[in-house]
């Protein structure tokens, strides 16, 4: 996983839980009569596979042979919860799957993905990457309907699937009504459906199977690589596809006004995915190049906090002159289980994860590159690491602004109460964890490294700025538990 993971820090130290994604997402569509040879649900599962950095909570797949939708869903991660007897029984010619994390409503099977229903014309079965900021209003359009899960996308599906006229007609009524960030993937028997909210908060893309003339849809690039699809071209912010034996017909069901996620280019796509015509890797290498002209200092060696450092690091070595080096070793596999650590255990915090190599660093001025900063307290525990292996300096350098205001389009924060930098200003911070110095990069840096224009770009994190309005009411992850109970 080139990503942080978030699940580790998280099991071994709730309280300093990395940021969380909110979900991948990934459909398929082949001729009906390439289904035996194409495998959909093998399809899916690697993609959602490239996926599983965006949600690590639970997994599913639904698959449609025309005449009916199956759906196998579960609690963990995708190679928990499916194996080759599972895949085998999810036989069609059309899928959709998921990788959950969630961001509106708790973390159980019901709310886990693919959500489904029965409709007058057959079944519905969706995914949502993203979280809606209008949920009551678009649960007091069900009169009543019942809801099995406590999830927005629940809400989202109850109100497609009790629509008349089947999920398109469905879906061009609720969609321009519904708020927030949504990168959905949906499909009935016959065909396959994506749309993406107008601001395109979170990403969308189109890929081509050219060896069977099928199609793909998912969060990411990297995705469609997987799977040995063509990258055709992102989803418009407001578009709908549908795509079935006529072809992928395109609809907007609202005007664009781009917004997309600039955390998606600190931390949560992978590097080798592509945004907007460019390797998120490039632009993470390019952060770093900034970074070390906004916040140059005088060191022996630059690491990075693997992984999800590693890019700006690379970047930082390479316009500050320093060497690049390996400080600390990454345990990849700690958080790949679902054995919960006792307090003993948790104790160990950070050396669960990352193992300091003590001959590299002795002696050394350190510059050590990391992608945020959420509550400080990682950064805290690597700081003491690496003095107690016996580095002579420890200078953090952070390729993202101080993160100071939660999100409410799908990345689950912390409060602002809770953000360390919702708190304390950069002097603050750096006595908080114990640095001898720390720079983070300028919001202006970052977006010029993103090459998007700033007012097409989601900065709420970073800036307070809220390119959709929340009110107060619409912001809690068990929101509508809370109106239940
Ligand atoms: S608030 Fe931050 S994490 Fe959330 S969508 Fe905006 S930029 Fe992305």
């Amino acid at each position: 996983m080139p990503l942080g993971d978030g699940r580790l820090s998280h099991d071994i130290d709730p309280s300093d839980r990395a940021p969380q994604d909110a979900c991948g997402v990934f459909g398929v569509w082949v001729p009906q009569d390439q289904a035996a040879r194409a495998e959909v649900s093998k399809l899916t599962y690697y993609g959602l596979y490239a996926l599983q950095h965006r949600g690590q909570e639970s997994a599913g797949i639904a698959v449609s042979d025309g005449s009916r939708i199956v759906v196998f869903k579960d609690m963990g991660l995708v190679a928990q919860v499916f194996d080759e007897s599972v895949l085998n029984t999810l036989r069609g010619h059309i899928a959709v799957g998921h990788c959950r994390y969630s961001t509106t409503g708790s973390p159980t099977w019901e709310n886990a993905q693919p959500t489904f229903r029965s409709t007058e014309h057959g079944g519905l079965a969706l995914t949502h990457n993203g979280n809606l900021i209008n949920t009551p209003e678009l649960a007091a359009r069900l009169d009543g309907g019942v809801l099995t899960a406590t999830s927005d996308t629940e809400v989202l599906t109850a109100l497609l699937a009790t629509r008349e006229g089947g999920p398109l007609a469905a879906a061009r009524e609720i969609l321009p009504v519904t708020r927030g960030a949504f990168s959905l993937v949906f499909m009935d028997e016959n065909t396959l459906y994506a749309a993406r909210d107008p601001e395109g908060i979170r990403p969308l893309v189109l890929g081509s199977l050219e060896e069977n003339g099928g199609w793909v849809v998912a969060s990411e690039t990297a995705a469609l690589d997987i799977v040995g699809a063509r990258f055709v071209r992102e989803l418009e912010p407001g578009e709908m596809v549908a795509i079935d034996a006529d072809g992928v017909r395109s609809e907007r069901f609202a005007e664009a006004n781009p917004k997309g996620c600039l955390f998606e280019y600190v931390y949560l796509a992978r590097p080798d995915t592509t945004i907007a015509g460019r390797s998120v890797q490039a632009t993470r290498v390019e952060v770093g190049r900034r970074l070390a002209a906004e916040h140059p200092v005088e060191a022996d060696m630059v690491i990075p906090t693997p992984e999800s450092g590693t890019p700006a690091a690379i970047g930082y070595a390479e316009a500050s002159g320093i060497p690049y080096g390996q400080g600390l070793v990454k345990n990849s596999y700690v958080g790949r289980t679902f054995i919960q650590p006792s307090q003993t255990i948790r104790q160990l915090g950070i050396r669960l994860k990352l193992n300091p190599l003590r001959e590299a660093i002795e002696g050394k001025r350190l510059v050590v590159v990391d992608d945020s900063i959420v509550r400080g307290n990682t950064q805290r525990q690597v700081v003491a690491l690496l003095r107690d292996a016996g580095a002579a300096e420890v200078h953090v350098r952070i390729s993202s602004p101080p993160v100071a205001w939660p999100c409410f389009y799908g990345i689950d924060f912390a409060t602002r109460a809770e953000l360390i930098a919702g708190n304390l200003d950069v002097e603050g911070i750096r006595d908080s964890i114990g640095a001898d110095s720390l720079g983070f990069i300028s919001l202006d840096e970052l977006i010029a490294a993103s090459r998007i224009d700033r007012d097409r770009l989601c900065r709420a994190c970073f800036d307070g700025v809220y390119p959709i309005p929340v009110e107060e009411a619409a912001r809690g992850k068990h929101l509508l538990e809370t109106i239940r109970t």
